[in-house]
């Protein structure tokens, strides 16, 4: 069973993803769980505060340490073995291998920052710092789905056929998987090659071995 605790101020932006296709389905079958805590409860003061200026000046406002710790040390409290993975643009880019690392009998706490970002000390508390790419989303929410429905998906018997995740993309370094067709053969005047039609296994193989290529 994997588990996952998402530390979030917006648990709606990622709920119905999560309740929806694949990842539904293993939670279904109970091989993966989900929780949320709301970073909120955590807040300071009357107005339950998450966040607050940067020192040294600077636009946009930073996650505090307080309620990050107290949201991540109530979840430990319970699991100390969990570990704590922060969407950041300074961690290490995200890919498959790192996926397939995590896909386990594990509870990861995925925590969201948003706004301008989080106080450094927060590093402390990380096991995983990941990036998705060189490029700025408005929060760790969405880095999140993608976090979770990566390594989900890995889990056995989270996918129908358990040959899936062994031969698509990236199963092997950066093997990019060969074309795929569905009826009908002939689109538009778009035909199916016809070794893929040919019923012969041995080419097919051939064909589809020769149609792999390296991700760009
Ligand atoms: N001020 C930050 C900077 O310049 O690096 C960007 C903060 S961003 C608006 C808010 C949060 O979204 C980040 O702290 C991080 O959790 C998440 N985020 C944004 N882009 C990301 C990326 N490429 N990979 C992972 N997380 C990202």
């Amino acid at each position: 069973m994997i588990k996952f605790t998402i530390i979030t101020l917006f648990r709606e932006a990622i709920e119905p993803y999560l309740k929806t296709s694949m990842m539904w389905k293993a939670t279904e079958k109970g091989l993966a769980e989900f929780d949320f805590v709301d970073l909120r409860e955590f807040g300071l003061g009357p107005h339950k505060s998450v966040d607050d200026t940067p020192y040294g000046g600077g636009d946009g406002m930073l996650l505090r340490c307080e309620p990050v710790f107290a949201a991540i040390e109530s979840v430990k409290a319970k699991e100390p073995t969990a570990k704590v993975i922060l969407p950041t643009p300074a961690g290490a880019t995200w890919n498959q291998k790192t996926a397939r690392e995590l896909a386990g009998d594990a509870h990861y706490i995925i925590l969201c920052p948003h706004y301008e970002g989080y106080d450094e000390r927060i590093l402390t508390l990380v096991d995983y710092k990941v990036s998705l790419g060189h490029y700025v989303l408005t929060g760790g929410e969405l880095p999140a789905l993608i976090i979770i429905d990566s390594i989900t998906r890995l889990i056995p018997g989270v996918l129908g056929g358990e040959q899936s995740a062994e031969i698509e993309s990236f199963s092997d370094g950066d093997n990019i998987e060969y074309p795929q067709y569905t009826k009908p053969s002939d689109f538009r005047g778009m035909k199916v090659p016809d070794v893929l039609l040919s019923g012969n296994h041995g080419e097919i193989a051939k064909w589809r071995e020769s149609h792999t290529k390296k991700a760009e």
